[in-house]
């Protein structure tokens, strides 16, 4: 499925957090301006990336239910999926990826195959 990424969105807003992966789109609360200039921006562009994965590797249900249920019994900085996010984050970004990223802060809205 393409991924598709949105700046400025209300829904990580109203969640209380930078970024959200609901698969296929990742909402980022910044606007692109703010990302550009933000040194912590593609830790958590990666960080999003590697939900992405997870969603893939497991299906989308599977990975929701999954996600819920870890929060449930171990909250957010023990569920496993944020613990392997957390541990990913700072490999460096893939070529792949960097451009992902750049595509998105070009058009606001990418398509990825
Ligand atoms: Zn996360």
């Amino acid at each position: 499925m393409k991924l598709r990424i949105k700046y400025r969105s209300w829904i990580p807003r109203l969640l209380g957090v930078d970024a959200v992966t609901i698969y296929p789109f990742i909402f980022f609360k910044h606007s692109v301006e703010q990302c550009k200039e933000a040194s912590w921006f593609p830790k958590l562009f990666k960080h999003e990336l590697i939900h992405v994965e997870q969603v893939r590797r497991l299906g989308w249900w599977n990975f929701y239910v999954t996600y819920l249920w870890f929060q449930v019994a171990y909250g957010y900085k023990r569920n496993p999926f944020e613990v392997e996010a957390y541990k990913r984050q700072d490999e460096d970004i893939s070529p792949h990826q960097k451009l992902v990223m750049l595509q998105s802060w070009g058009w606001g809205w990418i398509e990825e195959k």
